[in-house]
């Protein structure tokens, strides 16, 4: 699967990439990842990408044509949908992340000042991802949520499916409270039930935990 992420500050988002199941299926080729820098889709000396907003008021908006051509661009690699980052668009669930795990990749736009020029939604027929309802200064980071919350669910990223499943709104019961050793740490113990080796009660234990659990 191939992420391709438009922002004006690409480098910030390679990093945090490198680390973890994520770097690993990088280097092994089972994702691909490429920031592009908007600036060079922009036209004129400046290399400018954003203006005031008509109407007036604070802040600046980026141009739709720098970003059309960006996505045009990454399009010649990518034949997945085009995402752009919104505070109020659909929030991320991870029914919404294994969806997007099944395409063949992610176009991402990062917003930036007070966000895209709205034309461009329509010109490149967007789907707008909230990661959250609160604003941030900029997509970089929901971007670097989305492509992390994708890639762990594309088959061979995460080393065992079976972690998959066990994982908190996976499959199987997730999100149930987990111990290593040392059994007996600053005065608390283990539940008897992980050092029974019954594991027909493990499961039913682990089962009635993660419902205890299960986010609302
Ligand atoms: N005035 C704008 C805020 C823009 S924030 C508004 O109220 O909509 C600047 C950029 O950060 C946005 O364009 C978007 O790309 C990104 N962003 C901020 N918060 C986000 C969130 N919760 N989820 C996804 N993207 C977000």
């Amino acid at each position: 699967m191939r992420f391709d992420v438009i922002s004006i500050f690409p480098e910030v988002m390679a990093p945090i990439l490198q680390y973890g199941v994520v770097g690993r299926a990088l280097r092994e080729g089972r994702i691909e990842f490429c920031a592009h820098d908007l600036r060079d889709h922009a036209t004129g000396r400046h290399r400018q990408v954003d203006d005031a907003p008509f109407g007036g008021g604070p802040g600046m908006v980026f141009m739709p044509e720098p970003v059309f051509a960006a996505v045009q661009a990454a399009r010649a690699h990518n034949a997945g949908p085009v995402i752009l980052t919104e505070p109020w668009g659909t929030p991320l669930t991870q029914d919404l992340a294994r969806d997007l795990a099944a395409q063949p990749g992610l176009i991402i736009v990062c917003g930036r000042y007070e966000g895209v020029d709205d034309r461009l939604r329509q010109a490149v027929d967007a789907r707008e991802i909230s990661i959250g309802s609160y604003v941030l200064s900029g997509g970089e980071l929901p971007a670097m949520v989305l492509v992390d919350a994708v890639a762990r669910l594309v088959p061979g990223v995460v080393g065992s499916e079976a972690s998959l499943g066990e994982d908190a709104y996976g499959e199987g019961p997730g999100g149930y409270p987990q111990f290593t050793r040392p059994a007996r740490w600053r005065d608390q113990g283990v539940p008897e039930v992980l050092l029974s080796g019954d594991h027909g009660r493990i499961d039913t234990w682990r089962l009635e935990q993660s419902r205890l659990r299960s986010p609302t």
